[in-house]
Parts: C-alpha cells; structure tokens; sequence
C-alpha cells in the first residue's frame, strides 16, 4: 500500500504590477537614494530594479 505523498510547499509571490510605489520614509538617506535609482530605473524600462527598489523601500521598518 503507498499512501499519495501532497506536497504544501510556501504559496508563491506574485509580483503585483498594479501596486502603488511605496513612499519613502522622511530623512531615510537610504530611502531617498532608492527613489532616485528607481525613477532613473523606470526611466531606462529596468523594471527588475524598479521592483527590487520599491521592495527595499517597503522594508524601511526592517532596516536597509
Ligand atoms: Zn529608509
């Protein structure tokens, strides 16, 4: 008898490309220098850095 092995692996992450860009945390050097790779990122339609971007952006709290 074999019993059917399911695999719950983590949901995956879907990137949501309708979601607003995160505003930058005031006086965050990190952040402001962020935005600005980011627009100059959009500007050249490097989407991956605007993404990474605005995911470090969003971790502010964290620390970055
Ligand atoms: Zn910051």
């Amino acid at each position: 008898m074999t019993e059917p092995k399911t695999y719950c692996g983590p949901p995956v992450e879907l990137p949501l490309r309708l979601e607003r860009d995160p505003a930058p945390a005031e006086g965050c050097a990190g952040c402001a220098e962020l935005v600005q790779v980011r627009d100059r990122a959009r500007a050249g339609g490097d989407w991956t850095t605007v993404s990474d971007c605005n995911i470090f952006l969003r971790r502010h709290p964290e620390g970055h």
